[in-house]
């Protein structure tokens, strides 16, 4: 069988006896161990100078190869062009987007420099599997040194309306690139036509009925894949007695009390602070419920070193201290934003103790959250989630009450819904989404992209 060669920004193995781990790396982590593969990408950590001579180790079978990238690397090509220019352009927030022709060259460097320190580990025919926005051109660069296997491409980000994404400097030049992998996927349909349209519409390019996508000389398969989590996992691990202990601490503190939850990293495409505005709005219009329900919101603070982050956090502060400030009691706040990360075990547990789990990103390639909280809930008795129509998921979610994210009335209905929705009809959603997310899970979205690949022909196109 033919190796899997998984590169990706960041490398993150699961080691026996570390810290837990996402259920995209543990997905990917048994692919490659059944494959034989390996996993290249950055350590994470900085080098006085760049030495193009990977850290090798193996874990489990796994062929683990990391880089060290440059400071100068760093701030152009991860904080810069990735984070500061196509994060918020791909999540529709030009207003955010700031665009400095370094950045570029630092992408477009790095992407080099990964290329040149991987190309010596690929063998013939090694199935090459490439990560996400920080890496569209690598491709490209493989192509250059003369790299004929099969590399596939996956976005886990939305894919932008072509009226956006032409605002990009350059981005004629991006989109090309693309064309030098043989598969692109996408999380959604939604995005894969995004992305049509711009091959159409803008490249002057075709997109026939087998998929196949022709632009800038090259054709390639462009699809929708979906991507999941490790449902059976998470169904067993909110049985562990770290997922008991916080679902106990969680039932205490909300007795007659209940607990509406959100869970993500601190970032403008989340919709925190419209999630805080529309609890406010569900007070205000629903008072019977001042002093029955609380928001849980888990908040990791996240890409501090990027200015518009440290903005949302000072702003997230003052909404939820205004809030707080305005309906708490002595023995009740209808906020409780906690700023830490947790382990998947408390999450599980926290999930599960949950009434209403709420997901309103703004614009979301998937969101694995809501997933996550339909995996954790006891099936006897589940809770309701609430998820925005700007999240992936909802393309396949249609059981959870699908909601206008910039609409606080809208939210503010759904959570008093969600709260009063009968058992009978609670279990009834539930079920069809538990169906889903049990079936379409990490491992069969990793299977579908890996055959897809597999089965085109290794690239013949002159190079
Ligand atoms: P994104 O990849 O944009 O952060 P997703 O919803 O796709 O959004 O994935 C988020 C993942 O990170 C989920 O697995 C979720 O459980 C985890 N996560 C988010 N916030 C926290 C937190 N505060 N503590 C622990 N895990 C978190």
């Amino acid at each position: 069988m033919a190796r899997l060669v998984v590169i990706s920004n960041r490398v993150a193995m699961p080691e026996r006896g570390g810290a837990s781990v996402g259920g995209l790396t543990m997905a990917l982590a048994a692919a490659l161990t059944r494959y034989e593969g390996v996993w290249f990408g950055w350590s994470g950590e900085v080098a006085p100078t760049f030495t193009g001579v990977p850290h090798m180790k193996q874990t489990d079978g796994v062929t683990v190869a990391t880089i060290d990238l440059e400071e100068q690397d760093v701030q152009e090509y991860y904080n810069g062009y990735a984070n500061t220019v196509l994060w918020p352009l791909f999540h529709y927030r030009i207003d955010l987007t700031h665009y400095e022709r370094l950045f570029g060259k630092g992408y477009a460097r790095v992407n080099c420099r990964f290329a040149e320190t991987v190309r010596p580990l690929l063998q013939p025919d090694d199935i090459i599997w490439v990560h996400d926005y920080h890496l569209i051109p690598l491709a490209r660069e493989l192509r250059r040194m003369g790299c004929r296997n099969r590399i596939g491409f996956f976005l886990h980000i939305p894919w932008p309306a072509p009226q956006l994404l032409t605002t990009l400097p350059r981005h004629s030049d991006l989109v090309s690139s693309l064309f030098d992998y043989d598969l692109v996927g996408f999380q959604t349909a939604d995005w894969l036509a995004a992305f049509q349209g711009y091959v159409v519409d803008e490249a002057g390019g075709e997109v026939l009925d087998d998929g196949a996508v022709r632009a800038f000389g090259r054709s390639i398969r462009a699809a929708a894949f979906p991507i999941g989590i490790d449902a059976q996992n998470f169904t067993e691990i909110v049985r562990s007695p770290e997922a008991q202990r916080s679902y106990d601490r969680a039932a205490a503190t909300g007795v007659f009390r209940d607990m509406i939850v959100g869970v993500d990293r601190i970032d403008y495409s989340k919709g925190l602070e419209e999630r805080f505005l529309a609890i406010e709005e569900l007070l205000e219009s629903h008072p019977d419920l001042v002093e029955k329900v609380f928001l849980l919101q888990i908040a990791q603070t996240s890409r501090g070193d990027v200015e518009a982050y440290q903005d949302i956090r000072a702003k997230l502060d003052a909404v939820t201290g205004r809030i707080n400030g305005a309906y708490a009691t002595v023995d009740w706040s209808p906020i409780r934003y906690v700023n830490r990360s947790y382990g998947r075990d408390a999450l599980a547990g926290l999930y599960r103790a949950a009434k209403v789990g709420l997901v309103t990103p703004l614009r979301d390639g998937m969101n694995l959250v809501g997933k996550e909280y339909v995996a954790a809930q006891n099936p006897e008795d589940p809770g309701v989630l609430v998820l925005s129509r700007f999240a992936g998921a909802a393309t396949q979610m249609g059981e959870a009450l699908i909601v206008n994210p910039y609409s606080r009335e809208d939210v503010a209905d759904a959570i008093a819904r969600g709260l009063d929705m009968p058992k009978a009809e609670r279990i009834r959603r539930w079920e069809s989404l538990f169906h889903g997310v049990q079936t379409q899970d990490a491992a069969w979205w990793r299977d579908a992209f890996v055959a897809a690949l597999h089965q085109l022909p290794e690239t013949s196109a002159d190079l």
